[in-house]
């Protein structure tokens, strides 16, 4: 079974919650020994715990290279090795219109989603062995700008990753190392100040998502599964620098 991770060390940013959550869930139903790594130190510590896999948790907030560089560090000491890297974690943050765009907010999201990728990239790739795969957690929003206002930095920020996840192929391609993303649509989860939560009272944003939508819902968590395990695993073997969308089919029509 290509699709099988058994006994391979996945590590997961942003694992305590929402996508990184199911990630972690597939990758441990599949057979992987687990990293779940993330800010909320709390949250990745139950989910460690929920999880039916060999797990560490690590609290890191990947914003900071340092510690990211001891997120990747603990997982080698603690299993030997890294085979799978998700650098899933993100924020959402609404704001103004460009022109009025906060500084520190912009440098907020960027930091966290922007750097935070390229540093777990770095160091992920730079203990991984031929075979080696990292995961990227990009957007539709990498392809596409919003008429949802106040989402400039986010959109930057996704735009950056997807090209970053394509440089990074194109760069780690010699040494073995393949490396793709995951570009959801809209996925009830945590995100955005819990603007995507089913509970959040946004009832009429929710509704026109839907509408624009061909699969007539939002997405769950669970709907990221299938492609995360696919570019993981062997399944994917020549898959790399790709960016597969999952979005119900928002962005095709
Ligand atoms: P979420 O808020 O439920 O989960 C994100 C997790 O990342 C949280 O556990 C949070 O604590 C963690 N995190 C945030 N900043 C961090 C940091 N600096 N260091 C370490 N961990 C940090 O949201 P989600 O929707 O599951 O987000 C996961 C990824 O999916 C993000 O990259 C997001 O941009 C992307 N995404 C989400 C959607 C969506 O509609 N939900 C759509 C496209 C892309």
């Amino acid at each position: 079974d290509k699709f099988r991770l058994d006994d391979e060390v996945v590590l997961v940013t942003g694992a305590a919650s929402g996508i990184g959550k199911a990630i972690s869930e597939a990758c441990a139903d599949a057979g992987a020994r687990l990293a779940l790594a993330d800010k909320d130190v709390e949250g990745v510590e139950t989910v460690a715990e929920e999880v039916d896999a060999e797990t560490l948790a690590i609290p890191a907030d990947v914003s900071d290279h340092d510690q990211v560089v001891a997120m990747v560090e603990e997982t080698v000491e603690e299993f030997g090795g890294l085979d799978v890297t998700f650098a899933n974690a993100g924020i959402g943050r609404l704001g103004a219109t460009v022109d009025d765009y906060d500084i520190d907010q912009w440098h907020q999201v960027m930091d966290v989603n922007l750097d935070g990728v390229f540093y777990t990239i770095r160091e992920a790739a730079a203990v991984m062995e031929e075979g080696g795969r990292i995961v990227t957690t990009a957007s539709v929003l990498s392809q596409i700008a919003s008429d949802f206002p106040g989402v400039a930095a986010y959109v930057a920020s996704k735009g950056g990753v997807a090209q970053l996840t394509k440089q990074a192929a194109a760069d780690l391609g010699p040494q073995g190392i393949r490396v793709n993303a995951i570009a959801p649509g809209w996925v009830h989860t945590g995100i955005g100040g819990g603007a995507f939560r089913k509970d959040s009272g946004m009832d009429h944003l929710h509704e026109q998502m839907e509408e624009e939508t061909i699969m007539g819902r939002l997405g769950e968590p669970e709907d990221l599964k299938g492609v995360a395990l696919f570019l993981a695993s062997e399944a994917s073997a020549y898959c790399t620098g790709s960016v597969l969308t999952v979005d119900g089919g928002w962005t095709t029509t």
